[in-house]
């Protein structure tokens, strides 16, 4: 299925990402540079850590995984046919 977004126009997700972006707790101190960094509002802090809220929106920018300090966050591609596509490629 494909939603498609209000927020970036152009922009549409299809179903089926999985969870390709991880945190490791034991490394994360909650700083949140993922958070402040995040357009698309995947993360929160809860009890001081890093958690995923939704990976719904996630454009793939790779940006959350570049500014963790702690290399506490695992990055790797959603599987083919799947995620984040844009009206310009
Ligand atoms: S940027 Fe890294 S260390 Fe900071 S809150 Fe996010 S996952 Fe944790
Ligand atoms: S890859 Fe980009 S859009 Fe996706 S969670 Fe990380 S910062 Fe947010």
């Amino acid at each position: 299925m494909v939603k498609t977004s209000e927020k970036f126009p152009g922009v549409e997700w299809i179903e089926g990402t999985g969870e390709f972006i991880k945190i490791d707790e034991d490394k994360c101190t909650g700083c949140a540079n993922c958070v402040n960094v995040c357009l698309a509002g995947c993360f929160e802090i809860v009890d001081k850590k890093a958690n995923i809220k939704t990976l719904e929106e996630c454009m793939e920018c790779a940006s959350c995984w570049y500014i963790c300090p702690e290399d506490a966050i695992q990055f790797s591609w959603p599987p083919g046919g799947t995620g984040y596509k844009s009206e310009w490629g």
